[in-house]
């Protein structure tokens, strides 16, 4: 990601609207680029001070502490969403197995046994 976009890509971050396949690329350019990140910095500081005068929940301010806790609650949002994402894959991967298993132990358990040998003589099993 170019510090252009990364800068364009700052009020849809403070907003919550920025789209998720560009959350992380963002979050990882912004810790690494101090030019984005101070500018980063200051747009949060901007917009939680205007919260801050619509209603005053934001009661620390510790402006530095609050943009760090805001970048990790949405890099752990984006590590959660991941984590789900192989879960479910590993999921439907796994009943794949079994169903295909059930298939052949049904259909043919000769050729069954046969994949087992297979397996179990191959190098390292
Ligand atoms: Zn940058």
């Amino acid at each position: 990601m170019t510090c252009a976009e990364a800068e364009r890509l700052v009020p849809a971050y403070l907003n919550n609207e920025i789209p998720q396949e560009k959350l992380e690329e963002f979050i990882l350019h912004v810790k690494s680029c101090p030019s984005c990140y101070d500018e980063l910095e200051t747009y949060f500081t901007i917009y939680l001070a205007i919260q801050y005068l619509d209603d005053d929940k934001y009661s620390s301010y510790n402006m530095k502490k609050l943009l760090e806790e805001d970048l990790h609650r949405k890099e752990a949002g984006i590590r959660k969403r991941r984590r789900l994402h192989y879960c479910f894959g590993g999921t439907v991967l796994l009943s794949e197995m079994i169903l295909l298993g059930i298939f052949f132990w049904v259909s043919a358990p000769e050729m069954l046994e046969d994949i087992w040998n297979w397996i179990t003589m191959m190098p390292g099993v």
